[in-house]
């Protein structure tokens, strides 16, 4: 391998810019990340030799700044800037700044960007060049009457689309031709305030289409190759949700149709660089070389490029690098061969019980399967536990690529992935993306973009918290699991008493509404759990990676991850979380104030072991309270004086002062 750059700037943030610079890291190339104020200890900025702050948390403020970025990267001394994609990734502006910068830009030419930037003039240009188009108007007329025109011509159901369009802002169906003038409106509209151009194209709508794109690749002496075709058929919104190569149900005939198109549309362009040519398929009567059309180029490396690497073993983000840098492309077309299927899930932050609502939060636990040691599991993120998933950006947690030796592995290898994945601190889509993983009709490879919004229902089944999860919660929080089993009999039998079980206190919270549990040892790895009116007998025992809970009912193994306030427990890739409230904590917040403990359940007061005067020291027992049929041990928040305290066998009300006490450091300054 030649010297490419010796150091080169990322104008971008979270899993790509990671990306970027592992690889860059891998070829001896110095790295320099740029952050907001909101990524500064972000993992972008650890893992990058340097990083420089280009802005506040907005991305008009930051990431959008191409004046911050170019002059960081003047600054620092790289010699390029990889744009990753989104962001300024293909904006012909920026790339024209960066050049005259005297810096080279990672990525095609301006003019090429600017040649497929516009839908409606990509469209005339590749009809030109001889590649299938949908049908449908790509002029510049824009007036309702002559557009309305244009969609009894081609024939309804037609698609609105904003020619400047992206992330299927701007787009309508119309069924109808009476819905045209409205459909049109509303498009415009959405267009405008998104892209600052309301000019639209209107084209035929394709029945039950299929997404599917053909990577390329081209460098600075006109060779263009490509690297497959990805399916990205399963969308939400028209947003990509997940992605494979190859497409299920390709034939050698539809493949060499789709990939010559694409090679003579990058050809068209003198495109260099990492590149993705979409196409619309209508699969009602399976794959066919004349019902596949270009849809739009997108001339920057996308979201879903690590299945090409998985089905290639190659490192599109070094092709990259060294295309920019002058090199040809390090392999001819016959030179590039498909193994084996790659899968990819996005997996966000997001709530899809709730219209996949982004979510935020922390990560306080993320781990990610163990197999990804082996190479079977790739996990693309910029994020680690204790990170934040703030509001500012794309909630996106990881990717998660997977390979297999067929389509039927990859399936099973990425259930698996995703049923190993623990993630606690925000709502997930991981329920979802297995589900859908799961669903028939992918998994019969009978995929087409309408297929999650069809069966959105059955994809969007509420995350069942498993039978022994809040009984797990309970036992956690007692503290009694925490305990080590020692080979001493003594204390192997845990809490264990020998008249009656002694009871520890349990408050789990939600919201406003707390319930009271006691939970008791009988024995060595068992457990009693007494709510108001029920108990429940467990056995739980330590497994090497989880706990294994059985009780009637119950088999659950599971993890507990420490949140704030609380426990996730986690099982089966899914995370049910429980606020613990302390009991006593409650009880002085119920109290008058100052340091009073209160009774946290009605019950009797069994037997006081303290009496007004005595200094008591954190954690002290001062007395136990029979409740629920069972005892609880009250014991010293803190270090103290007994200032007052309930009589042994009387009956105490909830909340009722048991004991009030003078802390430490309050005695100690009345001596002064
Ligand atoms: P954007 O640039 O906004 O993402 P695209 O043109 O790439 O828009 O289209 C996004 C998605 O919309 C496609 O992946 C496909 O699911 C759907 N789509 C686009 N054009 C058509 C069409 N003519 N008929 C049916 N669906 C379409």
């Amino acid at each position: 391998m030649t010297k490419t750059f010796s150091r080169i700037l990322i104008a971008n943030r979270g899993e790509i810019a990671c990306r970027v610079i592992r690889t860059a890291q891998r070829m001896g190339i110095g790295t320099v990340a740029v952050y907001s104020d909101a990524d500064a200890h972000a993992l972008h900025v650890a893992m990058a030799d340097e990083a420089v702050n280009i802005g506040p948390a907005p991305v008009t403020d930051s990431y959008l700044r191409a004046d911050h970025i170019i002059a960081a990267a003047l600054k620092t001394g790289a010699e390029a800037i990889h744009p990753g994609y989104g962001f300024l990734s293909e904006n012909p502006g920026f790339v024209d700044a960066v050049v005259k910068a005297g810096l080279v830009f990672i990525g095609p030419s301006a003019d090429s960007i600017r040649a497929m930037g516009l839908k409606d003039a990509a469209k005339r240009l590749m009809e030109k060049a001889g590649v299938p188009v949908v049908p449908g108007y790509h002029g510049e007329a824009q007036e309702l009457v002559v557009l309305a025109s244009k969609a009894r011509e081609i024939g309804y159901p037609v698609l609105i689309k904003a020619r400047a369009g992206g992330g299927g802002k701007g787009m309508r169906k119309v069924d109808d031709p009476n819905d045209f003038a409205e459909s049109l409106g509303s498009a415009r509209r959405e267009a405008k305030s998104a892209f600052g151009d309301d000019r639209v194209l209107v084209e035929k709508y394709i029945a039950k289409p299929r997404h599917i794109e053909v990577q390329v690749f081209g460098d600075n002496h006109g060779n263009v190759v490509h690297l497959y075709e990805r399916d990205c058929s399963l969308q939400r919104r028209h947003q990509k949700v997940i992605e494979e190569a190859p497409a299920p149900g390709i034939t050698a005939e539809v493949r060499a149709a789709m990939t010559n198109a694409a090679v003579k549309a990058a050809q068209a362009i003198n495109y260099s660089g990492a590149g993705t040519i979409e196409f619309i398929v209508d699969a009602t009567e399976g794959l066919k070389p004349d019902r596949f059309w270009f849809m739009e180029m997108n001339t920057r490396l996308q979201v879903e490029h690590p299945v090409t690497e998985m089905i290639t073993g190659l490192d599109l983000v070094e092709w990259q690098l060294r295309v920019a840098a002058g090199e040809k492309l390090p392999l001819t077309q016959k030179q590039i061969a498909l193994n084996g299927h790659a899968i990819e899930a996005r997996l966000y932050a997001e709530d899809p019980a709730k219209s996949f609502l982004p979510a935020t939060g922390t990560l306080h636990h993320l781990a990610f399967p163990a197999s990804v040691q082996d190479g079977a599991v790739r996990v693309e993120t910029g994020v680690r536990a204790g990170d934040t998933i703030s509001p500012f950006y794309d909630p996106m947690i990881a990717k998660l690529v997977v390979h297999g030796a067929d389509r039927t592995a990859a399936l099973a290898a990425m259930e698996s992935a995703l049923t190993q994945t623990e993630i606690a601190g925000t709502t997930t889509n991981a329920p979802f993306l297995t589900a859908l993983i799961r669903h028939e009709g992918f998994a019969a490879g009978d995929v087409d973009t309408g297929l999650i919004d069809r069966d959105l229902a059955g994809l969007i089944v509420p995350v069942a918290i498993e039978a022994g999860s809040k009984e797990l919660a309970i036992l956690y929080a007692s503290g009694l699991l925490k305990r080590p089993v020692l080979g001493d009999p003594w204390t192997a039998l845990r809490g264990y008493s020998h008249n009656s079980a002694l009871a520890y206190p349990v408050v789990l919270a939600n919201g406003n509404n707390t319930v009271r549990y006691g939970v008791s040892v009988h024995g060595d790895e068992r457990y009693a759990i007494s709510g108001a009116d029920t108990t429940t007998l467990l056995r739980v025992r330590h497994e090497p990676a989880c706990w294994h809970v059985t009780g009637k009912g119950i088999n659950l193994r599971a993890k507990t991850v420490a949140i704030p306030h609380g426990v996730a427990v986690l099982s089966r890739g899914a995370a049910a979380t429980f606020n613990i409230a302390d009991p006593f904590l409650l009880a002085e917040a119920a109290g008058s104030g100052g340091d009073r403990l209160t009774a946290p359940m009605p019950g009797l007061v069994k037997s006081v072991r303290v009496t007004v005067g005595d200094h008591v020291k954190k954690g002290q027992i001062l007395l136990v309270l029979e409740a629920m049929k069972m005892e609880h041990t009250i014991s010293a928040p803190h270090d103290g004086t007994i200032v007052e305290i309930a009589s042994e066998g009387s009956q105490v009300k909830e909340k009722s002062s048991l004991v009030r006490f003078e802390e430490a450091a309050s005695v100690d300054s009345t001596k002064n």
